[in-house]
This record gives C-alpha cells, structure tokens and sequence, in this order.
C-alpha cells in the first residue's frame, strides 16, 4: 500500500528520501521555506560573470563510500576537481593542511620526510597522552608554533571559543602529512557537480511520484495528512525552541566582484586572529572546466547564529549536548517522524555521510513495511 510521505526540507537528505520513498511507490511531498531547493549546497549562476556560485559557501564532494558515488554519479556528472587550500598568516601564504610543503615553509627548513617527523615530534607536547580538546590535539601533533600561526586564530573566528573548549574531533578532520600532499581530503573519490548542486538535487527530486512545494513552512499539524514525515529542519525548531535553543554558528558572506583573477585558488584561508574574515573563496575556481575573465569572490565571516540567522555548524559544547539529550528524548517519542540530516539530528555532517544515511533511513522505512524507529 503505498504511503503519503512528507519531506520537510529539500535538502540533500530531503531529497535522497525522497526519491528513494517515491521510486519504492509512495507519494512524496516535499517542503521548503526558502525559495530554492538545495538547502545550504544551493549553487546559482552569477547573472554577470555566469561564473558557478556556491550561494551559502563552499562545497565539495568527496568521499570513500563507492555506494554514494556511484549515486551522485547517476544523476550529476562529476567533474574533476581537487580541493587545494592555501592559507595567509603574518604576512605570508603556506600549503594546507598542514605538509612537508607547509612544515619546509614555514621553518625555512629543507626537510625530507623522516627529519620532518622527527623535527615535528621533538615540537609536540607529548605530555598529552590523550587529547581532548582542539588545543591539546593541535599541541601534540603539531607544536605550539604551527598551531598558533595556522589555528588558534582560525578556529577562534570560526567557532567563537577558546580552542580549549572544543572537542578534539574537530581538529581531526584534518591530517598532518610527511610528504608534498596538499590534497585537502583523503577520499578516493572527489569531484564537483557540473551543473552545480542545485541542478543535481534538481535532478534527484524529478521523479513523477514527488511534488516539490517551495517557499512553504512547515507547521506540525501538517503531520495529520500524512503516514509519515521525514524532518531536516533544526532539531528544536521541530519543537519550538521550547527547550531552549541549540547553539549554532552562522556565517556571512561579503560578496565583491574582481576583473581576472583575484587569489589564484578557490580558498584562502587566514589564521590571523586580528583578520576579521576566516577564508576568501573565488567561485570560478571551483569549476576549473569553465573558463571566465571576472570573478566573484566572497569574504566569509562567522557568528553565532541568532533566531533570524540560517544556521551552519552545530557547536556541541558540553552545554549544548545536554540540551540535545533533552531533544532527542522528545525526538524519540514522535513515532510519526523521523529527524534526519544536520540539523534534524544536530552534527557536523559531510556531504556524503548525509547522503548514505539518508539512503539508509529510505530503506529502513522501506524494509519494515512503513514503520522506522525514530531518531
Ligand atoms: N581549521 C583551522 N585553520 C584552518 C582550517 C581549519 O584552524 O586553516 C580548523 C577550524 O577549527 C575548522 C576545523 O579545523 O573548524 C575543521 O576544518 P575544515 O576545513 O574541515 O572546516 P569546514 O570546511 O568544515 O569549515
């Protein structure tokens, strides 16, 4: 019997539900406020430059999951791109993250890899056994004088906190490397939607079994019409912030336009506290195919996020995971809904872990005839 789903946000993970929902026969409904699809990966074409605009910041795919490739690869082309960051700290521009380039540069040494190693351990405070925070991970695998110049100010700007307030696993998600790598990611496979995200998750979405509804809030009495509701939207939003608010930041984009070529590359980071932005990032440079004279460019700033603002990174301080505990307490008891993606379950999520769980979430529902446990 096929069921009435509602898709409460056409985000990746709205739209990957959706689609798998509407392919096993059910009737799709999907909703957004905004007046776009796409959620915060909503790319548009610049109307001057015609350049690729990655509207609500950068983003690119990578992954290792050949599960989620090979389904973005069947409805975007993927076009070859390498992510390359540089990064500005007193005055001069090294390699990211953090390699033999980066270590050579920065020490004026001429270090092969072995003596990079040993060099870099003889700076790493190895009274930490266990780091726990950002700062303890940063002064045991890198040495005081790295992280000061390339994260401590950085991650002061991004996140509003001392490093010493935050989880280690942030840190993490970047490696230190002993040789010339400046591969932003480690993924086999990695790449940028030809046609942008929006154009691919339009594709995801068109299927005869799915209406797309845009601008449109959802209110929880729009639950009685259906069998089951799939929610993206914020974890507490769901529940009128009755709690109290998660605590997210925000971020905001100062847009300026550029003849030639403004950087060189997509992302420039800046690791100097006193440089109020934390990265510039040049759109055309991340569809290397395209070829463009002007450049649109866009100062990123971060904030914390107020009840107006979109919200980007979920923090998870200590704080924040017992308000969350409470949430998904009440989350749980919702048998009609599932809370999906980053911010219905409230985590930094990459693109493509999003997408397999939403994949993952589709077939739970599918293989248990309609029933799926929630949370
Ligand atoms: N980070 C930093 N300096 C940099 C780049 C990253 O301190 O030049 C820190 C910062 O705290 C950031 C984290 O490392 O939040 C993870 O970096 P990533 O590039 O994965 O951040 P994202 O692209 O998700 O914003």
């Amino acid at each position: 019997m096929p069921k009435r789903i509602l898709l409460v946000g056409a985000g990746l993970s709205g739209a990957v539900i959706g689609r798998a929902l509407a392919e096993a026969g059910n009737a799709v409904t999907v909703i957004d406020e905004r007046a776009h699809i796409a959620g915060n990966c909503h790319t548009e074409r610049d109307a001057e430059s015609g350049i690729m605009v990655h509207v609500y910041g950068p983003h690119i795919f990578h992954t290792d999951d050949d599960r989620v490739w090979d389904y973005v690869n069947r409805f975007e082309t993927f076009m070859p791109y390498v992510n390359r960051v540089k990064t500005t700290s007193a005055g001069r521009v090294y390699s990211l993250p953090v390699n033999l380039h980066t270590i050579n540069q920065f020490f004026g040494k001429c270090f092969r890899p072995d003596e990079a190693r040993q060099f870099i351990e003889s700076l790493s405070d190895t009274s930490i056994a266990e780091p726990g925070t950002f700062e303890e991970q940063a002064l045991r695998f890198v040495g005081k004088d790295l992280y000061e110049a390339f994260f401590k100010g950085y991650t002061i700007k991004q996140w509003g906190c001392d490093p010493n307030d935050l989880p280690a696993s942030i840190l993490k998600r970047l490696p230190v490397r002993f040789n010339y790598d400046d591969n932003y990611f480690f993924h086999r496979h990695q790449g940028m939607p030809a046609n942008g995200y929006t154009g691919m998750i339009g594709k995801i979405l068109a299927h005869e079994g799915i209406e797309v509804h845009l601008n449109r809030r959802f209110s929880r009495s729009d639950a009685a019409e259906f069998d089951h509701v799939f929610y993206s939207g914020p974890l507490d939003g769901y529940f009128d912030c009755e709690l109290g608010r998660l605590g997210y930041r925000t971020l905001d984009f100062e847009m300026f336009r550029h003849d030639g070529d403004y950087q060189g590359c997509a992302v420039m980071n800046y690791g100097d506290a006193e440089v109020p932005y934390t990265r510039i990032t040049e759109h055309k440079h991340f569809s290397p195919w395209e070829k463009h004279e002007k450049s649109v460019c866009y100062k990123e700033y971060s904030r914390a996020c107020g009840p107006d603002d979109i919200p980007y990174y979920p923090i998870r301080m200590a704080e924040e995971k017992a308000l969350l505990g409470q949430y998904v307490e009440r989350a749980r008891r919702e048998r009609q809904v599932t809370f999906v993606g980053r911010l219905g379950t409230y985590r930094y999520l990459d693109m493509d872990v999003t997408i397999r769980e939403a994949l993952d979430a589709a077939e739970a529902y599918v293989r248990n005839g309609g029933e799926i446990p929630p949370f």
